[in-house]
């Protein structure tokens, strides 16, 4: 996989590399997605043309996201997961957010021990997290590889965060369904959850529910249980489910395929499904839009020329931010801004 990861990106826009992906060749898609996360300019219009082209073909998964806090289990219930999926029928997409990685080259999924079982089944496709090299634009970059995998046919598209606080509302803002997985806690512990991190979560599920561990991640679950039930519902119906699992022997693992099939159905069946897809459409377009205008606006060379002197006038106490961002934005473009 990792030798996918490297080679580069060429000829992305010929019908049979378009046909290859949509007929599920990872290697394709291990390209594709190689392809959209490069910053070079030139890559960057072809990525997008890519996944324009591809457009009709995505849309149809279940975007899951998932995350906790490291240790918790994450790469260990996705393997348990993902082969009950397996079983059931389900094409699987794995994808790794990991906007603070430092590591240099690898990355934390490409450690072979890491979902090795899973790995290796064909109709699994599992892409580590880009190197920090790539680290800009981690929304677009999974916002696409998404698309990707759906047009390559996976039905289910996991995107776990495996870095922490921002990573992962802005995997929320691109999913169906949040998971949240924690290891068992005690009831004094629970103030320490973040609250914010917990409100995003459409099922919890409290992990190592096996051996010694086992009463403690169900008392565990009982006291989640009674936090979320002073959060509101995300979703009309559906009342957040915490479970005890145990990715380790599997116990109650495949039964989460069942509230992921429920959730889904209840999306759908209320309409839920497309305003949030819509919405999140929306935000993506106006993310992009932001990213694009302050691109352009930190390139700008009347701007550049300015901008440290008006920083530091800011810092110093001396101008206020609203006023510096007044002089700098007329230097951007005169004519719009009074
Ligand atoms: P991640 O950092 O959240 O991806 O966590 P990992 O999946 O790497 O698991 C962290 C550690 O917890 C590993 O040593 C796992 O073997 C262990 N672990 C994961 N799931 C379970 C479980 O269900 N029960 C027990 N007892 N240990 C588990």
């Amino acid at each position: 996989m990792n030798g996918a990861r490297l080679s580069r990106p060429q000829a992305s826009e010929t019908p049979e590399f378009l046909d290859e992906i949509r007929s599920g060749d990872r290697r394709a898609l291990a390209r594709a997605v190689t392809l959209i996360e490069s910053t070079r300019p030139d890559h960057r219009a072809e990525a997008e043309r890519l996944v324009e082209m591809l457009l009709p073909s995505t849309g149809g998964a279940t975007r899951l996201g998932i995350t906790g806090p490291p240790g918790a289990g994450k790469s260990t219930f996705i393997e348990r997961f993902g082969l009950n999926g397996l079983k059931r029928g389900h094409k699987i997409a794995v994808l790794a957010v990991d906007p603070t990685s430092k590591r240099g080259g690898g990355a934390i999924l490409g450690d072979k021990t890491r979902m090795a079982e899973l790995s290796r089944e064909p109709n699994v496709f599992i892409r580590p997290s880009p190197g920090a090299a790539a680290s800009g634009g981690v929304a677009r970059r999974t916002r696409e590889a998404i698309l990707l995998c759906e047009a390559a046919g996976f039905d289910t598209v996991i995107v776990e965060t495996i870095g922490a606080g921002q990573s992962e509302t802005t995997v929320a803002e691109m999913v169906d369904m949040f998971l949240l997985i924690l290891p068992p806690a005690a009831g004094d512990e629970l103030q320490g959850l973040k609250r914010g991190v917990i409100e995003l979560a459409d099922l919890v599920l409290i992990n190592k529910a096996d051996g010694e561990l086992r009463d403690h991640a169900n008392r565990s679950a009982a006291d989640y249980a009674n936090a979320l039930r002073l959060v509101p519902a995300s979703l009309k119906g559906w009342e957040v489910p915490v479970r005890a699992v145990s990715a380790l022997t599997g116990a109650g693992v495949d039964a989460v395929w069942d509230d992921v099939a429920r959730f889904r159905a209840l999306l759908e069946g209320s309409g839920e499904w497309t305003r949030r897809r819509a919405a999140q459409s929306r935000a993506a377009l106006l993310a992009e839009i932001s990213d694009g205008l302050l691109a352009q606006f930190r390139a700008a060379p009347a701007v550049a020329a300015r901008s440290a002197d008006i920083e530091r006038e800011v810092e110093e106490g001396r101008r206020t931010p609203a006023e510096g961002a007044r002089e700098l934005l007329r230097l951007f473009a005169p004519a719009e801004v009074s």
